[in-house]
């Protein structure tokens, strides 16, 4: 009788989206004639720019050609993408990493899911909260995380590790030794970032508990402020204790032509019952050749475009346009004297919901009487009670409309 991996029955429904969607639908049908606007979205709406557009195409007619056809790339992608990564994003910031340090990939999202497969399953797991679910979700669909209850929003052993106005969303370490941590940064939901001096603390914490940190740096690319860090390798000793993941979805609008890449450095380890400590990165490369037959080559050659110079200019400007969104949303609601976070170093706006509303009240709220859609934040997790997710990545006229019609909202 084939059985079922029963952890998968203990996952909540995706309630969030799904909640989002028929909320949205019940209000269009009965409004036929509004102009919903979504600031809900987390996906970007600028196309490929030409740079990338060009190098796809040339990459595409290579592969229709006999002398330059490629079949199955080497696994942890081509070299020429590879030393452009590291001369880019780390040379530049005085981190060495060699080659076979990166590993390129079809999408953050896969890779931040797929690496807890590398750990055993008595882990300790913590988070930040609220958290990109992707964490929380693989965690339990390897039964690392207990039981779900519903009535806190939460999984019996995740350790939680909550961000709110009161910390100034800055993760306090965990009262009980945790194993395996993740942190997103800039973050989202919240658009908050860390300091180097704040997360020398959890890479500390990381070395003296001989712990891991998994290093979400998805939205690298929208920090606008000097002193915050681009990589967690600016923090001294994090080499030892960080797997930092990155991606090219929200960089380069390559959201549906998917690439990303991981750095393991060779000094990360983890540890056997002996006490045995092995190199995180020989278990990866052991997982991806086994699991994963590489990012196809034209897209590889499109994310190479990215770092030309026209490129760097061409998603620059993309990048600002977002981040003038942000700026456009975060300034109007604090013209509505709301509490305001992020949309300064990620292109994401968290607020704080007015006296008398929770997350869902004021989804309600946005949706009936400005037709603007946003996310709850108590669909991150429970420490988003009473906060709302607006996101920069809608056109500029939507989103003028939107803070407009907000504007004029009577809480
Ligand atoms: N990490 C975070 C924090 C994200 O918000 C997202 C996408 O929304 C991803 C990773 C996924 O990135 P990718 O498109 O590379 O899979």
């Amino acid at each position: 009788m084939v059985r079922l991996n029963e952890n998968y029955l203990k996952l909540p429904g995706s309630y969030l989206f799904a909640e989002i969607a028929d909320r949205v639908t019940a209000f269009k049908k009965e409004n036929p004639d509004v102009d919903v606007i979504s600031l809900g979205i987390g996906d970007v709406t600028k196309p490929l720019v030409p740079s990338v557009v060009e190098a796809i195409r040339k990459a595409a007619d290579e592969m229709g050609c006999e002398d330059t056809f490629r079949g199955y790339g080497p696994y942890q992608g081509y070299d020429f993408l590879a030393e452009k990564i590291i001369r880019h994003d780390f040379i530049s910031r005085g981190i060495e990493l060699s080659m076979d340090e990166v590993f390129i990939s079809d999408g953050a999202k896969s890779d931040t899911a797929n690496f807890q497969e590398i750990f055993g399953q008595d882990n300790v797991v913590a988070v930040t909260d609220p958290v990109y679910p992707v964490y929380v979700d693989s965690n339990a669909m390897a039964g690392r995380l207990g039981d779900y209850d519903s009535s806190t929003g939460k999984w019996t052993n995740l350790v939680y590790l909550p961000c709110t106005a009161e910390n100034g969303f800055v993760p306090a370490l965990p009262e009980k030794k945790v194993d395996i941590i993740y942190l997103c940064y800039p973050n989202n939901p919240t658009g908050t970032v860390l300091t180097k001096e704040q997360l020398k603390v959890w890479v500390d914490y990381a070395r003296d508990n001989k712990a891991v940190i998994l290093f979400d740096a998805a939205y690298e690319a929208y920090i606008t402020e000097k002193d915050i860090p681009h990589s967690i390798y600016e923090v001294e000793g994090a080499k030892d204790v960080a797997v930092e993941f990155r991606s090219f979805s929200k960089t380069a609008a390559f959201t549906g032509t998917r690439c990303a890449y991981t750095v393991v450095p060779k000094s990360v380890v983890a540890y056997t019952r002996n006490g045995e400590a092995v190199p995180l990165n020989r278990l990866w490369n052991r997982r991806q050749t086994t699991k994963f037959n590489g990012t196809p080559y034209i897209v590889q050659r499109g994310a190479e475009a990215v770092y030309s110079e026209e490129g760097q200019k061409q998603i620059r400007e993309m990048i600002s346009y977002y981040m003038e969104n942000a700026k456009i949303i975060r300034t109007g609601l604090e013209s509505l004297g709301l509490s305001v976070y992020g949309g300064i170093n990620a292109p994401y706006i968290w607020l704080k919901t007015p006296a008398g509303y929770d997350s869902w009240q004021f989804f309600d709220k946005l949706l009936k009487e400005a037709f603007v859609v946003g996310t709850p934040g108590v669909g991150f997790g429970p420490s988003g009670q009473g906060y709302f997710r607006l996101t920069a990545f809608g056109s500029r006229e939507n989103t003028e409309k939107a803070v407009e019609r907000i504007k004029n909202l009577k809480f």
